[in-house]
């Protein structure tokens, strides 16, 4: 076989399941590729979002912060960014990576925290250098500000709940994102309290729920060079997804506690809510 057909060979989608020649694929990684059109369709966040939470915000722009972080006090997270709105497409490609254990999907979900680290976190990034693929342009502005992100970690599942899964979904993607950026991760933090599932419980249960649900876990400083447990750093807090925000606080409260020293972002995949949160909740 010549190697020309092999590589005009088509390929399907991982998202809508049909065949494309390479021309109409817009993300490819081994055998696992993206259509064009899924790729559109994936939700991502853009225009004017809220300084603090990335949430984006239609209408009045009056306020920087967005409703919920305008009157929300004391958070002690330096900021949190999402690279997508929680949608029909999105949600079936994390459920399936989740909780059908399509574990094959981390590579594609590892790569799009690696985009959301590029386009919000990465302080070396500057203009067009940081073109990975070409649906980038269309979708990312720069950022004003970034922080220089030294350390990553994850929030954890309760060891029931991973025992359950065989895995944790965000500790794999925080592995692709180390491994790329050549940034260390450490496990900070455990689940000590195993919480009902999220999805079935209403604001103010979920926020009640997490407390005293994590707790600290040494700093192995053996294995980080120049990070200290008493001296500045900026870490980033991976999760999949957001919700209310109520989990990445509370994890990030625990670590604020241990290390007061240092600054603590946010980073997530899928921001529920993200462009009209009202109309979601009704
Ligand atoms: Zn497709
Ligand atoms: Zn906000």
């Amino acid at each position: 076989m010549r190697s020309s057909t092999v590589y005009l060979r088509p390929i399907s989608c991982l998202a809508c399941g049909q065949q494309y020649r390479p021309g109409a694929i817009e993300w490819q990684m081994g055998e696992l590729a993206i259509c064009h059109t899924c790729w559109q369709g994936l939700g991502w966040l853009q225009g004017p979002s809220c300084v603090h939470c990335g949430r984006a915000m239609e209408g009045d722009l009056s306020s920087a912060r967005c409703g919920d972080c305008a009157v929300r006090r004391g958070s002690v997270l330096h900021g949190q960014r999402s690279l997508l709105t929680y949608n029909p497409l999105n949600r079936q490609l994390l459920y399936r990576y989740k909780y059908w254990g399509e574990v094959q999907l981390y590579t594609f979900f590892g790569q799009l925290m690696v985009l959301g680290f590029k386009r919000y976190y990465d302080a070396s990034v500057k203009g067009k250098s940081w073109s990975l693929w070409k649906g980038w342009s269309r979708v990312f502005a720069k950022e004003a500000t970034r922080p220089s992100i030294q350390l990553l970690t994850y929030v954890p599942l309760h060891e029931s709940r991973l025992y359950e899964r065989g895995f944790n979904q965000v500790e794999l993607l925080g592995r692709i994102l180390s491994k790329q950026l050549n940034l260390p991760m450490v496990t900070l933090l455990q689940r000590v309290k195993a919480t009902v599932k999220q999805s079935k419980q209403g604001r103010g249960g979920r926020i009640q729920s997490l407390d005293g649900a994590f707790a600290p876990l040494p700093l192995p400083t053996q294995l980080l060079m120049g990070i200290e447990p008493d001296q500045p750093c900026q870490l980033l807090l991976l999760d999949d997804l957001y919700t209310t925000g109520s989990t990445l606080e509370h994890c990030a409260q625990v670590l604020q506690a241990s290390y007061p020293q240092w600054q603590i972002y946010g980073l997530t995949l899928i921001r529920a809510g993200g462009q009209s949160p009202i109309k979601l909740m009704r």
